[in-house]
């Protein structure tokens, strides 16, 4: 089956397409939206296909700040996308490719690409319709043998970047067929709390912006901190000619995994059943038996110290954190979340805590404190997860420790003689191209009887890449004498994938980013396995 699509009984009906479009503000969960649409749809036996579209002029996510923007999701192909790939491939538990990431600078580099090899022959190259059609096809393209299609159109209706996507998508209504289209519109509805009243002011303009470009929109999603009473519903109904029923209100809520369900038992799903022309109802057990999980007290809680750069934004490590949280539903233990800053971290911070995360990360701000964490760790027996740079921490730190105390990546030192972590040859002087990045999935090998095989109860896995920087093996010796053991690489031998500590609890840490692969239902066994140690460590 082709994994970019979802699980469920291929139906014979035409082909369906839902448009998720934001208004008043950005951020406001677009993205949970869409993705819990397609989990309903999905548990209603529709065989699903999701896309983000984001207007801004970025080829990719790979070099957005993540500060900013959040994490960069990686895909198996190693598309670089923003973090609402991340959403979909947790909710609908499908793995992602390029094609379901579509951004403006991408979709116009080829355009111009074609119109300098003469395949325009000789048009004026225009953004109606030639950028139109071209995002056209790609959400053809993408949307290639589901029953249904959504696509999340990035930003809120109105942003200059973003009116070549309505344009498309409204477009598209005339092409597939107006019944064929869904037009969801996500607005946000503020409550003031001095006069103690939802404003829908800001909501009946996003309104105006969509209508003003042509498109009526179906259904309205109303976000809002607190539940609404209905007559927010009924003034946005009245104002903007949307039957009420599916003006549906989407209060903030304990966790996001609730809104299949509440979709579901929404208003919105009765549309969805005649849209879809599919009665049937959804099999929600798999999110109910979750909520349940998510809400339960579990007699241990541990405390996980991830150390960070960036703390004061949780999307900067989604996929971190949504991996720890659902190891900790599966182990049946608490997860309290310790952000340790990895500029002023201390070794107070690193005991304080019952295991330790180091995260993917680039740049020199803040390694001296991961490589602190991954010594501290060692010398502890602490629990210690390393994601890529927490790998090459790792490495830095036991090199170290065995006497080379110069020893760095040259990623930070690049005069350093002792370059445990380097560029490898035939890679030397790409570095800022943007291209030699390692991306996406790549096998390993685990030696046999290693924590990392037992871990994951296989010696072959498969997990996804975002790194450039490789561990120099010339210092195996070093690397051993430090307390750490080789204990995946590549098929054939070249690239160090995972390492562990001999003589430790739990101390493992791979060169990828096992928290793409983790899903709320099924943990990853490398999260699954720090939770275990932190709570034994523990007791
Ligand atoms: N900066 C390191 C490298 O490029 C690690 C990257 C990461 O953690 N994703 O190799």
């Amino acid at each position: 089956m082709d994994s970019t699509k979802t699980h469920g009984a291929k139906q014979q009906t035409k082909q369906k397409y839902i448009f998720v479009t934001g208004g008043v503000l950005s951020g406001v969960g677009k993205g949970i939206t869409a993705a819990s649409i397609g989990a309903v749809l999905q548990a209603k036996g529709a065989y699903v296909s999701i896309q983000k579209c984001d207007p801004y002029l970025n080829v990719d996510a790979g070099l957005l700040n993540p500060a900013e923007h959040g994490e960069c999701f990686v895909t198996k192909d190693g598309a670089e996308t923003d973090l609402d790939l991340g959403h979909y491939e947790r909710f609908l538990d499908v793995e992602l490719t390029q094609k379901n990431a579509s951004l403006a600078g991408r979709i116009m580099s080829e355009l111009i690409a074609d119109e300098r090899a003469g395949n325009l022959r000789g048009k004026t190259v225009q953004v109606v319709p030639h950028f139109t059609n071209a995002i056209q096809d790609k959400i053809a393209e993408a949307a290639e043998g589901s029953d249904v299609h959504i696509v999340e159109i990035g930003g809120t209706v109105g942003d200059y970047e973003g009116l070549a996507f309505i344009e498309a998508i409204r477009e598209f209504a005339a092409k597939v067929g107006r019944e064929n289209c869904l037009y969801v519109h996500v607005v946000y509805v503020p409550f003031i709390g001095t006069s103690k009243e939802f404003k829908t002011k800001p909501a009946q303009n996003a309104m105006h912006d969509l209508r003003s470009f042509g498109i009526f929109p179906d259904a309205v999603v109303v976000r809002t901190e607190q539940p609404a009473p209905a007559s927010v519903a009924h003034k946005i109904s009245l104002l903007s000619g949307i039957p009420q029923d599916y003006i549906v209100d989407m209060p903030n809520v304990d966790t996001v995994y609730r809104i299949p369900p509440n979709i579901a038992d929404s208003s919105l799903h009765n549309l969805l059943s005649k849209f879809m022309g599919n009665s049937t109802a959804p099999d929600l057990a798999k999110w109910q038996k979750l909520i349940k999980l998510v809400n339960s007290s579990p007699k241990k809680t541990v405390k996980i110290g991830l150390v960070a750069k960036y703390i004061d934004n949780e999307d900067t490590y989604l996929s971190v954190l949504e991996a720890l949280k659902a190891a900790g539903w599966e182990v049946g233990v608490g997860l309290d979340i310790v952000w340790i800053n990895a500029e002023t971290a201390t070794d107070q911070d690193f005991a304080a805590v019952d295991g330790l995360v180091v995260p993917g990360g680039f740049g020199g701000r803040g390694v001296e404190g991961k490589i602190a964490a991954a010594t501290y760790a060692l010398e502890h027996k602490k629990p210690y997860l390393g994601l890529c740079l927490g790998l090459q921490v790792s490495v830095i730190a036991a090199v170290r420790r065995a006497g080379l105390q110069d020893a760095d990546s040259t990623e930070f030192n690049p005069a350093t003689k002792n370059n445990v972590v380097y560029i490898m040859e035939g890679q030397q002087g790409k570095e800022s191209t943007g291209g030699t990045l390692r991306l996406g999935d790549y096998t390993a090998t685990l030696r046999s009887g290693s924590l990392a095989a037992k871990t994951y109860d296989q010696t072959k896995i498969i997990e996804r890449h975002r790194h450039r920087y490789e561990v120099n093996q010339k210092f195996k010796n070093h690397i051993e004498k430090g307390g750490l053991v080789i204990s995946g690489t590549s098929p054939d031998g070249k690239l160090v994938e995972f390492v562990e500590a001999t003589d430790h609890p739990f101390f493992l840490a791979t060169q990828a980013h096992p928290e793409f692969k983790s899903r709320p239902f099924k943990a990853h066994p490398l999260f699954v396995g720090i939770m275990k140690a932190a709570v034994d460590k523990k007791a």
